[in-house]
């Protein structure tokens, strides 16, 4: 038998994080009766944030552009780059207003055993981006066991170029996740960055 419609939109709300049939009961619920308005906002951007938003080329950060605002701006410094694990650690890292560099985002971190391996965190684009410019990576990666690992990978592939590479570290509790921590903590561990 056909789904009904209803049960259609309520499975279709469960791909988002955390959301379990209960409360995607309760979303549909809210929208039908009292904002049917905001729901198809909600639909219509969607679809256009899906059918626009792409990679940027340079820094893999979601943008509507072909090269991110970011990466086109002269007033960033092309010859420091940091190396995020997502956009909130590259928002969290520009909220302490201690960078002025650019930015590449891996979008997740190395892990064999997900299937994820150098080619899905775009280690083939960082690794072109680190020619002529760059003098200095700063990875900015958490300390999680596959941080760890990523932040490795990086490093013993870029400091045969000569370019410096360092790490945050102090104050970023093991297996911290960057996005959640303050900005004046996130400040301190962007100072006090090791060579590595
Ligand atoms: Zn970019």
């Amino acid at each position: 038998m056909a789904k009904l419609i209803i049960d259609e939109l309520i499975d279709a709300l469960r791909c988002l994080p955390g959301v379990g049939p209960k409360s995607a009961q309760r979303m549909v619920m809210h929208l039908l009766e009292r904002d049917r308005n905001g729901a198809r906002q909600l639909a219509d951007k969607l679809v256009t944030t899906m059918d626009k938003i792409r990679h940027c080329a340079q820094c893999r950060n979601f943008t509507d552009l072909e090269i991110c605002q970011m990466c086109s701006s002269p007033a960033r410094d092309g010859q420091s780059l940091c190396v995020v694990e997502n956009p909130a650690d590259l928002i969290a890292i520009e909220q302490t207003g201690q960078f002025r560099g650019k930015y590449f985002v891996l979008m997740g971190t190395l892990s064999p055993i997900d299937g994820i391996g150098p080619d899905e965190i775009g280690i083939d684009i960082l690794a072109a981006r680190c020619v002529d410019e760059v003098k200095e990576v700063i990875l900015a990666i958490g300390s999680s066991v596959e941080g760890e690992a990523t932040a490795h990978y990086i490093a013993e592939m870029i400091k045969p170029r000569g370019i410096e590479v360092s790490r945050i570290a102090q104050g970023i509790p093991m297996g911290g996740e960057l996005e959640y921590i303050d900005a004046g903590t996130l400040s301190h561990a962007l100072t006090g960055r090791k060579v590595i």
